[in-house]
């Protein structure tokens, strides 16, 4: 019988989509997926593949979480909804209420709140200390933690963490370690293979790279990952496809854009090395000298404006996020680190004076030219 108009508005495509091949991963922007019979929807239950509902897997998603986990040398990935929920599911993967965590007092200011706060009042306690000092880690430890939780670079003045003692120590009490590793990539770091168990990512920075996604990618372990896929799952923490492909596009010129971003950093921090309006130029490097990713921080001298030299930076944007590929420049004592109590800022050495370069892929001579002006435009007079 010929279909009337209203049934025509919904089932005139021929149901060829299998037979179509394209070169690139399609969207899969469905909430859910159909089976041809109910000995298909079964096989689901058994474990045959397939996929049910986005919220619990959805093929975008999925490869976004496994190319991830290639790139780290996991087994498993999952991908999540913003770098905050993957560290959230990570946690819950390991920790549970009446058990205790050790974390960086550097930690990223969300981490913070997240452990600080949410988790807090569920139950779950975090100490925070200095990695830099693993005997008062050692010393922290109690009958009931469960997880050390750090980063592989800290933010904004670019620690670099010794994780194969971090993953040392907690070997030796059978902890679980779960390391952020958002700034340094894996193009510069892949904490797994220095004995690390899960990998998190704030996918939002340098694994989608175009400041145009907020997403998470959790990896490790096959069994600590499907522990975490039932927390994204009950808790709703699942990335849209639509966000996943964009990252997965992304992901692909990662190691285009860390080698040029990393090759500019390096050139800035030299140049801002050489200048006596800089007290202070963080920017690490790694044993054979080819620096430690794009991001530089530095501290200005005393006798520049800091609010002029924010306002001379001609095309470099005031962004508090990073990892993109536009230099942009960030003021983290009043973004990324304005609850930090005064002391604990004091202490960690993060002034008004520090400022936060996330270094793009222009040609480094304008990125130097651009910030050697806006310094030169705010020197006070005595
Ligand atoms: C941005 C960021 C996060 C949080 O990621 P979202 O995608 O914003 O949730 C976590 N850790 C680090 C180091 C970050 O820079």
């Amino acid at each position: 019988m010929e279909k009337r108009f209203e049934t025509k508005l919904l089932h005139s495509t021929k149901k060829n989509q299998r037979e179509i091949k394209s070169k690139v991963m399609p969207i899969y922007q469905t909430s859910a997926f159909a089976f041809n019979s109910l000995d298909d929807l079964e096989g689901f239950y058994q474990g045959e593949g397939n996929y049910l509902y986005s919220r619990v897997g959805n093929p975008n998603t999925d490869e976004l979480g496994q190319a991830v986990a290639a790139i780290e040398g996991a087994v498993s990935g999952i991908a999540t909804s913003s770098g905050l929920s993957a560290i959230l599911v990570g946690i819950l993967a390991v920790v549970k209420s009446g058990e205790h965590i050790i974390a960086a007092d550097d930690l990223y200011g969300g981490s913070f709140h997240l452990l600080k706060e949410e988790l807090n009042d569920l139950g779950i306690q975090t100490t925070f200390l200095s990695f830099s000092d693993l005997y008062q880690v050692e010393k922290s430890i109690q009958s009931n933690t469960k997880l050390l939780f750090t980063e592989s670079i800290t933010n904004p003045l670019l620690r670099v963490e010794k994780l194969e003692a971090v993953s040392e120590l907690a070997k030796k009490y059978n902890l679980v370690t779960l390391v952020d590793n958002t700034f340094a990539t894996p193009y510069h770091c892949t904490p797994l293979a220095k004995g690390i168990d899960l990998v998190v990512h704030s996918a939002t920075k340098y694994i989608g790279g175009h400041s145009d996604v907020t997403a998470g990618v959790l990896v490790g372990r096959e069994s600590l990952i499907e522990k975490a896929r039932t927390k994204v799952v009950n808790l709703g923490a699942n990335l849209s496809p639509f966000e996943a492909w964009l990252t997965c596009r992304g992901l692909k010129t990662l190691a285009l854009r860390m080698k040029s971003q990393s090759f500019n950093a390096r050139k800035l921090a030299e140049a801002l090395r050489g200048n006596s309006h800089i007290s202070k130029v963080y920017y690490p490097f790694d044993e054979d000298e080819s620096g430690y990713g794009a991001m530089v921080s530095i501290e200005l001298s005393k006798e520049i404006d800091v609010s002029t030299f924010f306002k001379s930076l001609s095309w470099v944007k005031i962004v508090p996020t990073l990892a993109g590929v536009e230099t942009t420049v960030s003021h983290p004592i009043t973004t990324s680190h304005r609850a930090l109590p005064p002391e604990a800022s004091a202490t960690l050495g993060i002034t008004k004076e520090v400022v936060r370069i996330s270094v793009g892929i222009e040609h480094y001579e304008d990125i130097i030219n651009t910030f050697e002006q806006a310094i030169q435009s705010a020197i006070q007079l005595p």
